[in-house]
């Protein structure tokens, strides 16, 4: 049950859904034909060692590889990882060197991707979050200036993310990545309000959301919570989500406010990079939002 002002770390509730998406990135970059890289996510997982690890290991479940289990979900987090690598790889040749990343969670960008000299990073998340990932990745290169500003994005972060540095007066890519869900509409709100106050002409945002309320089928479901409790994990991504219905669309929020949107979605993006959608796990697919947007 979620409350206004719940806490977590690393192994629960929200930061838990952390770890997910760090081991489906896991996976994908062990795949032969992997659309992207990411050397740092199975580390992490092992890191935390929830469970999570033991599905990436093979050591649950029947065929990993193959199981219909993730299908959905690790389509769309190969398809957002890739749309949103992209989305970096244009900011910095747009001379962007500001770079702030909302509810960062175990993203590894600021130590896997070439930025260009000269960018700062931000990443926001809770502090045991950040507080493990620091630890988890000691002594690791970095091309980039990585800064954490930890705090609850339900707070007042622009404070937090001042008195770290940022620049009010720099363009800045924003990303916000498997977080919107986890917000109440009105917190969302709120949180585009403030990126809209902190970015300049040129600013730039990525962002994602699942926009149904149940993405997966009951025995896609049943059999993912079977794998889970063999596993040992005990979080329902979907219990912690707010609302869909109860929120404004990105999509219209940016819209209204001036900035040029380009919305896309997963298996748009899977077919240009040559990745087969099989029927099914396209109608899981089906409501998820993969939006960037320029403030002219
Ligand atoms: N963006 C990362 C990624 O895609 O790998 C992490 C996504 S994970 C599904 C959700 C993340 O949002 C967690 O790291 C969690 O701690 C963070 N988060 C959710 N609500 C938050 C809040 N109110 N304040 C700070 N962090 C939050």
């Amino acid at each position: 049950m979620r409350t206004d002002d719940d806490s977590w770390d690393i192994t629960e509730s929200v930061g838990a859904t952390a770890v997910g998406v760090a081991a489906m990135r896991a996976r994908e970059t062990a795949r032969a034909d992997a659309l992207f890289q990411d050397p740092y996510a199975a580390k992490l997982v092992e890191a935390v060692g929830s469970g999570w690890d033991k599905i990436l290991r093979g050591q649950v479940g029947t065929d990993p590889e193959r199981s219909r289990l993730y299908g959905p979900l690790n389509a769309m987090m190969t398809a957002r990882t890739v749309y949103i690598d992209e989305y970096f790889g244009a900011v910095g040749a747009a001379g962007i060197r500001q770079v702030v990343i909302l509810a960062a969670g175990l993203d590894a960008r600021a130590y896997r991707l070439e930025w260009a000299s000269g960018t700062v990073l931000f990443e926001l998340d809770q502090p045991k979050v950040l507080e493990f990932k620091a630890s988890a990745l000691a002594g690791e290169p970095l091309t980039v200036d990585r800064r954490e500003v930890a705090i609850d994005l339900r707070q007042d972060w622009p404070k937090a993310l001042r008195g770290n540095g940022f620049d009010p007066a720099l363009p800045t890519a924003w990303l916000a990545e498997g977080l919107l869900r986890y917000l109440p509409g009105a917190a969302q709100d709120r949180l585009f309000d403030n990126i809209a106050a902190l970015s300049v002409p040129g600013s730039t945002i990525a962002l994602n959301m699942g926009q149904g309320q149940r993405t997966l089928s009951p025995e896609i479901r049943a059999e993912r919570e079977k794998l889970m409790a063999q596993a040992g994990i005990r979080i329902d991504v979907e219990n912690l989500w707010y609302s869909a219905d109860d929120r404004t669309d990105p999509r219209d929020w940016f819209a209204e406010h001036g900035w040029k949107v380009t919305a896309s979605d997963p298996v748009t993006v899977l077919t240009e990079h040559g990745r087969e959608v099989p029927d099914p796990v396209r109608e899981g697919l089906r409501n998820h939002l993969l939006m960037t947007a320029v403030r002219p």
